[in-house]
């Protein structure tokens, strides 16, 4: 009997031998496509001093809600509890304006980051996204970075092993699958899982001289350089640009 359009469908998604003709590409978000540090600890925490909320107060407070998961949300509740906001009118003021800077993220992707999704999707790539995080403000970051079209699947998890969990769903699928992260403790968990998994461990910090050190804001690698002190356990191809990946 002759397999349905649906069946075919359902084969296709189960990764049978007989599908495993395409090639996948498992790209992290943060610190990977987007310039997290740039946006958040540089623009976001600019933006809160400009309606005068102290430094300290944005830092101890980002500090408290963190863990239960990033969202301006909570964020503002903390302030406003620690008495560094006060009063709806300028909750709703502040919030008005955020809205207004920060509702078209594309500047903070990675300079490399168009090209490079579009050049995988034109020679047949599957695309899929791993977003370790909130899934809110994840999906908020994602959406207004405008690369939500190119992929063919957007994974947002919370889970400590996520990202090792989707190549066990997915890696029988694929001829050929690629992940690229900042993480390696994420790659070495992938890689673990697949040993066929095409690992590449980048790395958007950029080495400054001392005088420029100087001049550049101390947050403006602050969580992307943390993840240079992870020890990698297993080999992955190191680069600091998605250029220097070759597909
Ligand atoms: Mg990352």
């Amino acid at each position: 009997m002759q397999a349905s359009a649906s069946e075919m469908e359902d084969k296709r998604r189960e990764g049978r031998p007989a599908d495993r003709e395409r090639c996948g590409i498992l790209l992290d978000f943060d610190h990977t496509l987007f310039d997290t540090d740039r946006f958040f600890w540089v623009d976001l925490k600019s933006a809160f001093t400009r309606f005068g909320i102290p430094d300290d107060a944005w830092e101890s407070s980002y500090d408290a809600i963190w863990r239960s998961g990033y969202s301006l949300v909570k964020h503002f509740d903390e302030l406003a509890r620690v008495s560094a906001i006060r009063g709806p009118d300028l909750r709703k003021t502040m919030l008005a304006a955020f809205d207004a800077d920060f509702s078209d993220l594309r500047p903070y992707l990675f300079p490399d980051v168009p090209g490079f999704l579009k050049a995988a999707r034109d020679r047949g790539f599957d695309l899929i996204l791993l977003s370790f995080g909130d899934t809110a403000w994840q999906s908020y970051k994602v959406q207004a970075s405008g690369i939500t079209p190119l992929f063919q699947r957007i994974v947002y998890t919370a889970k400590p092993h996520g990202k090792a969990e989707m190549v066990d769903e997915i890696g029988s699928r694929y001829r050929a699958l690629y992940a690229i992260d900042n993480n390696p403790a994420d790659l070495d968990a992938m890689k673990a899982r697949n040993s066929d998994l095409q690992t590449h461990l980048i790395c958007r910090v950029e080495t400054l001289s001392p005088e420029e050190s100087d001049r550049k804001d101390p947050d403006r690698f602050r969580e992307a350089a943390r993840y240079l002190t992870i020890p990698a356990r297993l080999p992955h191809h190191r680069c600091r640009s998605l250029d220097e990946v070759s597909l």
